[in-house]
């Protein structure tokens, strides 16, 4: 089926569904006068923004960009345990909500323009094969989606992929797995004409160690792309 109709069945259903089941806020379950809103205003209010002065912010920036690979690093929220933003975040991944996280990347891509900043391209992080069957779609891929809605500029799915790991992480030291995860993605090999000297943004739902952004950019910029941006939708401790 072409993502089209797919996104066509999946928009009618969820019309469907709504008039079925009324749409309640998925953190504290009171009803929603729009169905299409997914939290009520007192949730997403609660839901800690990102500030330029936010410890959090800083520290993750630093984490990214330290190591020299990428040049900066855009973010919304923080990621609470048991927060509202938990609960969105996982509809998002486990219960089939891709729409929330077109929304959320409309929010991420107009802060990317507020900013001034500028890419070639959005690059979702590429979900593990297995998962990506189980799950269906990819939230990273949904939300480079959101933000190419406003941001107007190309986006690529199929540049980065999982190198296959012939280890069970499991069996690895915290050393062992650190140089694993850094070599954890490659440039598909036919695709690094397409890259070099461009600026990329890769996208991400949640960031936490930073590992998966940094092992990303690391294999972008050694296939020539000229500046690599991280831009995760939240930011957790
Ligand atoms: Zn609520």
């Amino acid at each position: 089926m072409t993502t089209f109709f797919r996104t066509m069945l999946r928009t009618f259903a969820d019309t469907v569904l709504d008039f079925i089941y009324p749409p309640t806020c998925l953190a504290c379950s009171s009803h929603l006068p729009n169905g299409r809103e997914r939290l009520c205003r007192s949730c997403w209010d609660s839901i800690p923004r990102v500030t330029p002065t936010l410890p959090l912010y800083l520290e993750s920036r630093e984490k990214v960009v330290a190591s020299g690979i990428m040049s900066d690093l855009i973010s919304l929220f923080v990621f609470e345990k048991g927060g509202a933003f938990q609960h969105l975040v996982h509809a998002l991944k486990y219960q089939g909500f891709e729409k929330i996280g077109r929304e959320l990347g409309k929010q991420l891509g107009e802060r990317v323009i507020e900013l001034g900043l500028q890419a070639d391209l959005l690059l979702p992080v590429p979900l593990h094969r297995r998962k990506l069957r189980e799950r269906g779609y990819n939230q990273a891929d949904a939300i480079a989606r959101g933000m190419q809605m406003v941001m107007k500029c190309d986006l690529t799915t199929d540049l980065l992929r999982r190198a296959r790991f012939t280890v069970s992480q499991t069996t690895l030291t915290l050393e062992e797995r650190k140089k694993n995860m850094e070599n954890a993605f490659e440039v598909v090999p036919s695709r690094t004409l397409m890259v070099k000297g461009a600026s990329v943004i890769i996208v991400d739902d949640v960031l936490t160690t930073g590992a998966t952004l940094i092992s990303c950019a690391t294999a972008l910029r050694e296939a020539g792309v000229e500046r690599v941006i991280a831009a995760s939708v939240a930011l957790a401790e």
